[in-house]
C-alpha cells in the first residue's frame, strides 16, 4: 500500500483516528464552507464532529455517503459566548463544543450550574470528550439527562439550512422531525433568567456506570415560600426517550406544596404513564420508577 492509499483510508476527527473506506473525506474551516458543501445536491454529504456516532454507524455498517465533511476545526462552532437576542441575554454554546469543554466553561459553571452538573455526569469521560452538542442534537438520542436539562433551561437550537437560519425550542427539536436534512446545527442558545431550584434523581445501570435506566429532573423558581412557581418536570428513559410532565407541572403552579398535593401528584403521574409505551415488564418497571422519582424530586425541592 502506498502513502496515498494510506492517507485515503486514515483520517482524524475530534482527535480520534479513523481507518475506513470513505469515498472522500474533507475538512472545512468555516460555517459557510460547510453549508456550501452540504447544499450541493449532486453528492451525498455527511457531517462529522466528535466522530463517536459516525464510528458507531461505520461499525454497524450504516455509514453510507459520498463525502464526509469534518467540521471539528470550525472555530466559530466551538465558541461559548454571551449574546443578546430580542433584548434578552443568552449563552450561546457552539455546536462543536464537547460535553467536557462545556462542563468546565466558566459561564456554564457559574450561570448554569444545572447544565454543568448534567454534562459532568451524562456519560463516561471518553464519550464526554468526544460527544459534541451538534452530534447529540442531530442524533436526537435522548439518553441521559442532557435533554431534560435543556428543556428546563428553555434552550433553543440554532440551525442553518442553505442561507436560512432557524431557531427552534428544544422540545420542538425533539419532536417529530421539523427540518429536512441537510442542515448544520450551529449552536444552542440558553436564555439568562432566574436560576431554577432543582432536584435530579436517576436510577443508574449497574453494568454501565453513568448510563441511566430512568431519571427525573424537576425545577421551580423558588422553594422557600412553598408556593410552586414555574414548575417544570421532565424525564428521560433509556428505552423510551424524553418524557414531559407539562400538564402535571402546570396543575401545580401557584399552589402551596403540601405533602397531600405531592401524594396527589404521584397519582397523576401514575395515570399519565398508564397508557404510555407497552405492557411489558420492562415498561412497567420504568413507569414505577418515574412515578416514584417525580414525587421524590418534589419532596426534595420543597422539604429538603
Ligand atoms: C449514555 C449514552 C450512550 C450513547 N450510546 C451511543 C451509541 O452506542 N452509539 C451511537 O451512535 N450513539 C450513542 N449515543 C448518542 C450520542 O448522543 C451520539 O452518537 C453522539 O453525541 C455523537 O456526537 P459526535 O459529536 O461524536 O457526533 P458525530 O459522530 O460526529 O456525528 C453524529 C451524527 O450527527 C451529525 N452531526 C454532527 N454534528 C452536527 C451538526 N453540527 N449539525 C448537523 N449534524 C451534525 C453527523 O452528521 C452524524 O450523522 C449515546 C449517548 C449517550 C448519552
Amino acid at each position: 500500500m502506498n502513502l496515498l492509499q494510506v492517507l485515503s483510508t486514515m483520517w482524524m476527527a475530534g482527535g480520534v483516528w479513523f481507518n475506513m473506506a470513505v469515498k472522500e473525506y474533507i475538512h472545512v474551516d468555516t460555517v459557510q464552507e460547510a453549508i456550501r458543501r452540504i447544499s450541493d445536491t449532486s453528492r451525498e454529504y455527511q457531517l462529522i464532529a466528535g466522530g463517536a456516532g459516525i464510528a458507531q454507524q461505520r461499525k454497524d455498517g450504516f455509514l453510507n455517503c459520498d463525502v464526509l465533511v469534518d467540521i471539528s476545526r470550525v472555530k466559530e462552532l466551538t465558541r461559548i459566548e454571551k449574546v443578546s437576542l430580542n433584548d434578552m441575554a443568552h449563552l450561546k454554546i457552539g455546536s462543536g463544543t464537547s460535553m467536557s469543554q462545556a462542563a468546565s466553561d466558566e459561564w456554564v459553571e457559574r450561570d448554569f450550574p444545572l447544565l454543568a452538573d448534567v454534562l459532568r455526569t451524562c456519560c463516561d469521560p471518553a464519550r464526554r470528550n468526544a460527544y459534541t452538542f451538534g452530534g447529540r442534537l442531530a442524533t436526537r438520542t435522548p439518553l441521559g439527562m442532557l435533554f431534560p436539562a435543556l428543556c428546563v433551561l428553555k434552550a433553543q437550537v440554532l440551525v442553518q439550512k442553505d442561507e436560512k437560519q432557524t431557531m427552534l425550542p428544544i422540545l420542538d427539536w425533539m419532536g417529530p422531525e421539523v427540518l429536512e436534512e441537510p442542515y448544520l446545527i450551529t449552536a444552542i442558545l440558553i436564555p439568562y433568567g432566574p436560576k431554577p431550584v432543582h432536584a435530579l434523581l436517576e436510577v443508574k445501570r449497574r453494568s454501565y456506570p453513568g448510563e441511566i435506566v430512568a431519571g427525573v429532573l424537576a425545577a421551580v423558581n423558588d422553594a422557600q415560600s412553598k408556593i410552586a412557581e414555574n414548575v417544570q418536570i421532565f424525564a428521560s428513559v433509556d428505552k423510551y426517550g424524553l418524557v414531559s410532565f407539562a400538564e402535571i407541572a402546570e396543575a401545580l403552579n401557584g399552589k402551596m406544596m403540601t405533602s397531600d398535593l405531592i401524594q396527589a401528584t404521584q397519582e397523576r403521574t401514575k395515570k399519565q404513564l398508564e397508557k404510555a409505551w407497552d405492557e411489558t415488564e420492562d415498561a412497567q418497571y420504568r413507569k414505577n420508577v418515574l412515578t416514584a422519582l417525580v414525587s421524590r424530586c418534589l419532596n426534595q425541592i420543597f422539604y429538603r
